[in-house]
């Protein structure tokens, strides 16, 4: 569950902060390193065949 501030709206009239179930932008998730051994941010970066894959900031370990 994610907290969300609204304007007020059609939908919602008061506006304010709503729960909802959403995604979270893969920016702002933090990845389980294998080799750092503990959460860390990600990074992403493409591999000469277009493939997008996720880097950790703190050892550039590849997922
Ligand atoms: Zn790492």
């Amino acid at each position: 569950m994610i907290s969300k501030h609204v304007k007020p709206s059609m939908a919602n009239r008061e506006g304010g902060i709503i729960k909802t179930e959403g995604t979270i932008h893969a920016s702002n998730v933090m990845l389980y390193c294998t080799k750092c051994n503990k959460a860390t941010r990600v990074a992403y970066k493409f591999l000469e065949d277009g493939t997008k894959v996720r880097v950790c900031k703190k050892c550039n370990e590849t997922f």
